[in-house]
C-alpha cells in the first residue's frame, strides 16, 4: 500500500533507470488487486495501461520526456474516455461506451499520462458519501466502516490507498474537496470554466467543474497546468492563458497574507468542537506570524445549501431528461403498452433513489406555480452571494475554513436523512455557487483518528495564489 510516488520522484527514477513506466503501473495494479474490497474502481484497464507504459518507456529511452510522462491517472466514471464504458455509476448507463474523450483526458494523454481505470462514485455525482452508487459503496481505506466522502469517493480512495497516482473527479458542490478531506489528501476545484467540461457528463452545468486529487499540492499544480485552458468544444471554458502554477508554489508574493473567515461558520452548530479548536489555534498561529486573520459577517451562510439544492436539481432535471431509453440508456424489456409507459419504466428502473429524488425536486422548483418562489429566488441569492464574495476579496486575499464540519462519518449515519446529508456541504457549495476556486489541504488528525484539512478559497482565476497558499499550509 505504501507506494507513494510524486510526479517529480517518478521522473527522477525514470531518468536514473531505477524505475520503468511498466514497473510503475505494475505497482498500482498490485495495490488495486490487494484492495478490491474498497470498491474504488468500476473497471481497471490493466492490459491497456501496461501496453501504454511500455510505449512510454520506449519514448523515454529515445529522449522524449513529456510533462506527465508515465503518471498513472484514474478517472471518475463521469468523464469520457473514448472506447471505454462510461456509466456515471448508474444502471441507466451501464452499457454505454464513450464515443469521444473529454478534453481533460485528451490533454492528459498528450502529456504522457496513463489512464488506469474508471472509478466508482455517487450516481451522476449526486451525493456526499458514495452510498448512492448503483455498483456498491466505496470504503474509506483508513477506516472501512466510514464513508470516503462523495461524490468522487472512488477517485479519492484510489489516491489515498495508492491505487493510482492522480485522480480526476468532479466538483459541483464539493465532490472533490469533501472526499479529499475525508481521505487525507489534496483536492482542488479550479475556477468555473478553468478546465473544459467537454466530455463530462453534466449534473448541474453552471456548477460542474473537473477537479484533481493528489498527495501533494505540487502534483495537483502540475496536472492542473496541463489540462486547464481554452477549448473550442466548451464555450464556458475560460480563454485566459494558464500560468505554470507548479513553478509559483513557493512565491511568497502570491501566498495569501490577509485571511477572512466567516463568523457564522464558526458559530454553526454542526461544526465539530475538535475541528473548531484546531482552527482557533491555527488562526492564532497565523496571527503570531504576522498574517491578518479576521472574522467577517456572512449572514447568507444558512442560505447556501438551500440555494445550491434548488438550482442544481433544476439543472439536473433538465440535463438528465436525455436518459429515456431512446436517445440513451437502459431499456426496460417487459411488455409495454404505451410510449408514456415505456419512458416511465426506463427511467423508474434505470435511475436510483437519490437521482429520482433530485429530478422530481428540480421539476418541482421549475414548475409554473413555484418557479418564482424557488428558482427565481435562488438565482437572486446566488447573485447576492456573488456580490458579497467580491466585496470580501476587495479586503482579503483568501477565505479559510474547515472543508467539512465533521470528519468522515460511519456508513448509514446520514443516509436516512437527505437534509443531514445536504447540510454536510455547507462549507463547500459556496465556491460553486459563485464560481471561485477552492482547495482542501490535508493537515490534521481528528480524535476519531480520521483526517481533516484546511479549505482555502481565492478569487476567480487566482489559482496561482490558491495553490501557493495551499503549499504554504502543507508545509506549516
Ligand atoms: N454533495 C453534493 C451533492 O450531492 C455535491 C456533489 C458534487 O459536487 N458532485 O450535490
Amino acid at each position: 500500500m505504501e507506494y507513494k510516488v510524486s510526479i517529480a520522484l517518478l521522473h527522477t527514477q525514470l531518468a536514473s533507470g531505477t524505475l520503468t513506466c511498466v514497473q510503475h503501473v505494475q505497482q498500482y495494479l498490485t495495490n488495486i488487486q490487494a484492495n478490491t474490497h474498497l470498491n474504488a474502481f468500476l473497471e481497471v484497464f490493466e492490459a491497456e495501461a501496461l501496453e501504454r507504459a511500455a510505449y512510454l518507456d520506449e519514448l523515454w529511452q529515445q529522449g522524449t520526456h513529456l510533462p506527465l510522462h508515465g503518471v498513472v491517472v484514474g478517472l471518475k466514471d463521469v468523464i469520457s474516455y473514448q472506447g471505454h464504458k462510461l456509466s456515471a455509476a448508474s444502471k441507466i448507463l451501464e452499457n454505454f461506451t464513450a464515443v469521444y474523450s473529454a478534453t481533460a483526458v485528451e490533454r492528459l494523454l498528450q502529456a504522457g499520462a496513463i489512464i488506469i481505470g474508471r472509478q466508482n462514485c455517487d450516481e451522476f455525482a449526486m451525493g456526499g458519501s458514495n452510498e448512492n452508487s448503483a455498483f456498491g459503496k466505496v470504503l474509506n481505506a483508513l477506516d472501512n466502516n466510514r464513508v470516503p466522502g462523495g461524490s468522487s469517493g472512488g477517485s479519492a480512495v484510489s489516491v489515498q490507498a495508492n491505487l493510482c497516482q492522480i485522480s480526476l473527479g468532479t466538483d459541483t458542490g464539493g465532490s472533490v474537496r469533501q472526499p479529499a478531506d475525508f481521505c487525507g489528501i489534496v483536492g482542488v476545484k479550479p475556477t468555473y470554466g478553468r478546465i473544459s467540461r467537454h466530455g463530462l457528463l453534466a449534473y448541474a452545468s453552471s456548477f460542474d467543474q473537473i477537479g484533481i486529487f493528489s498527495h501533494t499540492v505540487q502534483d495537483a499544480a502540475l496536472v492542473l497546468e496541463t489540462i486547464a485552458g481554452a477549448d473550442n468544444f466548451d464555450s464556458t471554458a475560460l480563454p485566459s492563458a494558464v500560468p505554470p502554477y507548479s513553478q509559483y508554489l513557493h512565491d511568497t508574493q502570491l501566498q495569501a497574507k490577509r485571511f477572512a473567515y466567516f463568523k457564522q461558520s464558526f458559530e454553526h452548530p454542526s461544526l465539530d468542537t475538535h475541528i473548531k479548536q484546531q482552527f482557533e489555534q491555527l488562526f492564532n498561529d497565523l496571527r503570531r506570524q504576522g498574517y491578518t486573520v479576521e472574522a467577517v459577517d456572512f449572514p447568507l451562510l444558512p442560505y447556501v445549501v438551500p440555494t445550491y439544492y434548488v438550482l442544481t436539481t433544476a439543472e439536473a432535471s433538465s440535463n438528465l431528461s436525455r436518459y429515456d431509453g431512446v436517445k440513451f440508456g437502459y431499456v426496460h424489456t417487459q411488455a409495454i403498452q404505451s410510449l408514456d409507459e415505456f419512458y416511465k419504466q426506463n427511467r423508474s428502473n434505470g435511475f436510483g433513489k437519490e437521482v429520482k429524488r433530485r429530478i422530481m425536486l428540480g421539476n418541482f422548483v421549475l414548475s409554473a406555480g413555484y418557479f418564482d418562489a424557488y428558482y427565481t429566488k435562488a438565482q437572486q441569492v446566488r447573485q447576492l452571494l456573488h456580490t458579497q464574495t467580491q466585496a470580501i476579496f476587495e479586503q482579503f486575499d483568501a477565505i479559510i475554513s474547515p472543508t467539512v464540519p465533521t470528519p468522515a462519518f460511519p456508513f448509514g449515519e446520514k443516509s436516512a436523512s437527505p437534509i443531514d446529508m445536504f447540510l454536510a456541504d455547507i462549507f463547500t457549495v459556496h465556491a460553486n455557487l459563485v464560481g471561485i476556486p477552492g482547495i482542501s489541504v490535508p493537515k490534521y488528525t481528528h480524535i476519531s483518528g480520521m483526517p481533516f484539512g484546511i479549505q482555502v478559497f481565492t478569487n476567480k482565476e487566482k489559482e496561482a495564489e490558491l495553490l501557493a497558499t495551499a503549499a504554504f499550509f502543507e508545509q506549516l
